[in-house]
């Protein structure tokens, strides 16, 4: 079934981390969206000039009727801009989904589950957690996760509280632009596997270098590759 644009309205804005906003749109869909899955935003200005992109929804699948999306400032971005200077609650934005067939986890999917996010490579990543934690809380689940910074970490004390609070969850969080700070590498992902075991699914999602590189280092420490879904956020 074709997807149309539906008018999307802002109920809530509210800052994330110091360069993400966190957006809440009231939506009626037509079909119920799954964890991992995307929407598509479109912009019309006054002489008719459109943008158009695609952002994670962020938010769990139990709460069908308002979606929380992340989106992240990037240095002269033209939506994200937008996003994050002039789109306020009442506005009403253009938005059709849900979108990704492949980059989606459903409880009978079962795990372990490995989660790789980068930056705000995390947002589907937050979903997934989410639903997890609502439908299925035995299924074990790690997130690795690399941020720049500690305030740069998405829904951080989410993410610590699930760690403390939730035994099937472990969150295992590296830093890039702190003193000492270092990129995933081998030594982290060996890290993780042993501290998961075996992943039945793996997702890493990020901008394009982070996929490129995650994918290499997964699949030279022995993951088999039908077994690693990759969403690439572009960069
Ligand atoms: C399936 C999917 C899901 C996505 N989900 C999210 C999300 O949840 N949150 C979010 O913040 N973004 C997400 N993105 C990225 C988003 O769609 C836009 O690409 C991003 O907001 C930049 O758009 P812009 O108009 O602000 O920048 P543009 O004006 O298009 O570009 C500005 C500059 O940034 C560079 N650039 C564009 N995209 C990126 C990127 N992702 N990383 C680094 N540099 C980039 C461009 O090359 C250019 O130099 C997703 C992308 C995809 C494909």
């Amino acid at each position: 079934m074709a997807l149309t644009w539906q008018e999307a309205r802002i109920t809530a804005a509210a800052p994330e981390t110091p360069r993400v906003r966190r957006l809440t749109l009231a939506v009626g869909w037509s079909r119920p969206f799954r964890a991992g899955q995307h929407v598509d935003v479109r912009l019309t200005a006054p002489d008719g000039y459109q943008a158009q992109r695609s952002y994670s929804i962020a938010s769990s699948p139990s709460r069908p009727e308002a979606i929380d999306l992340l989106i992240e400032r990037l240095d002269d971005g033209e939506v994200s801009g937008f996003f994050a200077d002039v789109a306020e609650p009442g506005d009403a934005i253009e938005l059709r989904g849900p979108i990704g067939g492949a980059f989606v986890w459903d409880p009978p999917q079962g795990g372990p589950l490995l989660l790789v996010g980068g930056g705000s490579g995390v947002v589907p990543l937050l979903s997934i957690l989410r639903h997890r934690a609502e439908a299925a809380p035995a299924v074990p689940a790690l997130l690795l996760y690399s941020a720049r910074t500690q305030e740069e970490v998405i829904a951080r004390e989410e993410l610590i509280r699930r760690d403390a609070e939730e035994p099937g969850f472990r969150l295992m969080l590296t830093l890039t632009r702190v003193p000492g700070g270092r990129r995933l590498d081998a030594g982290r992902i060996g890290e993780a596997l042993a501290a998961l075991g075996q992943p039945a699914h793996t997702f890493v999602c990020g901008a394009n270098p982070f996929v490129s590189a995650v994918s290499d280092l997964l699949v030279e420490a022995g993951l088999p590759p039908q077994t690693i879904r990759t969403e690439r956020f572009g960069g």
